[in-house]
């Protein structure tokens, strides 16, 4: 009698490296710890290859790789080695075994997935919602992988947006930095400004700075003053004392904001220090006091306004100053 190998389907996937097979879950948690490893474990199925008595150096007889880039599976008759493009093949009871692939090639066919082998109805039908399965997932699958070669592409371009970003703003740290630097220098040199000559170069300096804005301009315009100070004290009809050089800045400020009358400055700084507490006194000098009543007087006869306003004028004129403050004493 004679007989034919009944054709059997099994499930084969080519081994090349530690974690190939779909098997190997090679992030599965310890077994005593239960912890999830942060890099890959050695292959459940296709594991390292180890031989207390072959070294990991030593050449492979079948394939001339060295045995370190070997794997080792269990089998129903014990280890065996896998080379590298190995087929480990699940058999019909779920064992498995490695296989050359100049065997495997001439052994197995590949299993089409549209082709229908069915013998009774029960097996159409499972074959048929097989590829129905098949069918639905592939959109999925397609849907799937373009979706996250989007996302993957977008991370990407925020990245890069970021970093030019983080760039330009440290450019600009740079340049802020260099600005700071290069306005404390003015300062430091309008100090050391001797003579007109000098000035002239210290203004041409300033003005003509190549990153001028809004705030640096007026740098220039304070350290020029400053300049000018000093040069002017330098010449031979200088030679100011403190107490001019407080009364020139005074007038400085009522001829430049237009201040009209007296006025003062206040330095709080000196609420510091207990012997200022007259510079604090709320009062005003005999002839601050004279120009405010003549002021109110001239505004009672020439200026209407609103009542209380009026009202506060006439108090002025009749002799009450205001706000509670009082005259200097003698
Ligand atoms: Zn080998």
């Amino acid at each position: 009698m004679q007989f034919r190998k009944k054709p059997v389907v099994v499930e084969a996937t080519q081994w090349f490296k530690n974690g190939d097979h779909p098997l190997d879950d090679c992030f599965r948690p310890f077994e005593d710890t239960g912890e999830v490893p942060v890099s890959s474990r050695e292959g459940k199925i296709v594991r390292y290859f180890r031989h207390p008595n072959v070294s990991g150096a030593k050449k492979c007889d079948q394939c001339g790789q060295i045995m370190h880039f070997h794997g080792w599976i269990d089998t129903l008759e014990g280890g065996h080695i896998v080379c590298c493009g190995d087929w480990i093949i699940t058999g019909i009871v779920g064992e498995m075994y490695p296989c050359k692939p100049a065997i495997f090639e001439a052994t197995y066919d590949r299993v089409k997935v549209d082709e229908i082998n069915a013998n009774t109805e029960e097996e159409l039908l499972e074959q048929v919602s097989k590829l129905i399965s098949l069918m639905e997932y592939l959109p999925l699958m397609k849907e799937k992988e373009e979706k996250e070669e989007k996302e993957e592409k977008e991370e990407k371009e925020e990245k890069e947006e970021k970093e030019e970003k983080e760039g330009v703003i440290k450019m600009i740290d740079g340049i802020n930095e260099e600005k700071e630097n290069t306005i404390a220098e003015w300062y430091q040199k309008a100090k050391e400004c001797r003579s007109t000559d000098e000035l002239k170069i210290f203004l041409d300096t300033v003005l003509s700075y190549g990153l001028h804005d809004y705030s640096s301009i007026t740098d220039a315009f304070i350290a020029g003053l400053l300049a000018t100070m000093k040069a002017m004290d330098c010449h031979e009809n200088g030679g100011i004392t403190g107490f001019q050089a407080g009364w020139i800045v005074m007038n400085f400020v009522t001829r430049e904001l237009l201040i009209d009358g007296p006025w003062r400055m206040q330095k709080y700084h000196d609420m510091l220090y207990p012997q200022y507490s007259n510079k604090f006194e709320k009062t005003i000098s005999k002839d601050t006091w004279d120009w405010l009543q003549k002021e109110a007087s001239k505004n009672l006869e020439t200026a209407g306004g609103h009542p209380d306003v009026i009202a506060h004028w006439q108090s002025i004129v009749d002799g009450t100053i205001p706000f509670g403050w009082g005259l200097d004493k003698e």
